[in-house]
């Protein structure tokens, strides 16, 4: 891996940016520049056919000084430690820059999910979860679903955990099925939380819902509820994307229609809708739009294709979408980038809900969950708001101010131990 493409080195990269703009002394940045713990396992697996494979597992926990770590556990052949560390270093920031009280983690294990048959993946999700048993927990350490893993694995997880404490533990990861402890609304909260974080951009720069377009770059759990929320808004989705490529209608697609077709069982990717044109997924990101949304993974806008975007916006809902190279080139282009730690934060914003429900034993309605996602996200962005306007900054320098600022100050109040 490049170090332009290395997540690690990029996260590292905006951490000193901020630290240097904000006059962070050096020993925050020292400290935060390392992760607080790195578990890496070996997870064997007994295949279908009687074979044995050994997949890697990684969980990182980046920071705790504001709380418990939290972040998902994401399944992709190409996970190592480097990406794991970036993305548990983001969890931090996303933390709290929305204000909730958690540090950053993240994990992840080393597999084509695709090629595995449901009963391998939960023998796989079991015995990884078995194997970071010490590390995770409601009071030190947090999972939850992220690329390629969802409500069934979370289900898995908080299992498995519970039979080895004796008593069930619904605290230990969130979204999870609501029937075992999961919130309402947490599936849709972080699209919800891209298309919310949209929209209260758009009104402070005077953009029409009717007269904005949205380009969507991955179709898996953020892009499909962003693509959703952002039609309830009354904006108008002309391209959405997956594995398979890209789909374009200039004049709007049919967002409930695609949605559909990808819940459909029978089709686990776009490949076959019609009602579409097809493009590349290169295409789909230099398409003339309003607001693009990058949903899928890292490293999508870099220095090659950052020249060609004709976006107005870029609103990141997949994390570490953009790299430092090609920020500098879309703020010298005058393209605002709402960075992921504050336009998908939604998610973790719910599952923060979901873990104060599951303490509670308590469980809320879904008007309340989404009354009160919408508040945090809010206040957030008007904070991060703030800053651009006060400090004459991007969004992505002001949303890391915001959230290094209270790192720091945490480390400071605490001090160091011992
Ligand atoms: P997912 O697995 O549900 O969906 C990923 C989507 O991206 C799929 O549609 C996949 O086909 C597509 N994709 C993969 N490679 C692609 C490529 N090269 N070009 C175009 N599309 C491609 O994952 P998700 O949960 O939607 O997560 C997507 C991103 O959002 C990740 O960066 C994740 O870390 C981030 N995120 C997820 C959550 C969450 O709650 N799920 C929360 C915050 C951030």
């Amino acid at each position: 891996m490049s170090t332009e493409t290395n997540p690690f080195q990029n996260a590292l990269k905006q951490l000193r940016l901020a630290c240097d703009a904000m006059g962070i002394n050096e020993d925050i940045y020292t400290y935060l520049s390392h992760p607080t713990r790195m578990v890496q396992v070996a997870v064997p697996v007994r295949m279908d056919n009687g074979h044995l494979k050994v997949f890697e597992g990684f969980r990182v926990l980046h920071n705790s000084a504001r709380g418990p770590g939290k972040g998902g556990i994401r399944y992709a052949p190409n996970v190592d430690m480097d990406e794991v560390k970036a993305l548990a270093m983001w969890m931090t920031w996303k933390c709290a820059c929305v204000g909730i009280p958690y540090g950053g983690a993240k994990g992840g294990v080393r597999v084509d999910p695709r090629k595995l048959s449901q009963a391998e993946l939960e023998r796989l999700t079991r015995r990884f979860t078995a194997n970071i048993i010490n590390v995770i927990g409601p009071e030190t350490d947090i999972p939850a679903p992220d690329m390629n893993t969802g409500s069934r694995e979370m289900g898995w997880m908080m299992d498995t955990y519970s039979m080895q404490k004796g008593h069930v533990v619904h605290g230990v990861c969130t979204g999870k099925p609501v029937e075992i402890g999961g919130s309402l609304g947490r599936t849709q909260a972080t699209g919800h939380g891209v298309a919310f974080i949209a929209h209260e951009y758009a009104k402070r720069h005077g953009m029409k819902p009717e007269e904005s377009t949205i380009v969507i770059q991955g179709f898996g759990n953020v892009g499909q509820y962003t693509a959703l929320t952002a039609k309830e808004y009354g904006y108008k989705v002309i391209a959405v994307s997956d594995i398979s490529g890209g789909y374009y209608k200039p004049d709007g697609l049919d967002v409930d229609e695609i949605f559909a077709y990808i819940s459909d069982p029978a089709h686990r990717t776009l490949e076959g809708y019609e009602n579409a044109q097809r493009i590349t997924n290169e295409e789909l990101l230099e398409l003339e739009c309003t607001i693009l949304a990058p949903c899928a993974l890292e490293n999508q806008i870099t220095p090659e294709n950052a020249g060609k975007l004709r976006c107005k916006v870029v609103v990141e809902g997949a994390n570490g979408p953009t790299t430092p190279e090609a920020d500098k080139i879309l703020a010298e282009r005058g393209i605002d980038v709402v960075p992921d730690i504050l336009a998908n934060a939604g998610g973790v914003t719910c599952s923060y809900f979901e873990w104060v429900q599951d303490r509670m034993a308590l469980f809320w309605d879904l008007d309340r969950v989404n009354e009160e996602l919408d508040k945090i996200l809010l206040r957030a962005f008007e904070d991060v708001q703030k800053l651009v306007e006060e400090r004459k900054v991007t969004y992505r320098m002001a949303a890391y101010f915001v959230a290094v600022h209270r790192v720091a100050k945490a480390i400071e109040m605490r001090g160091i131990y011992p």
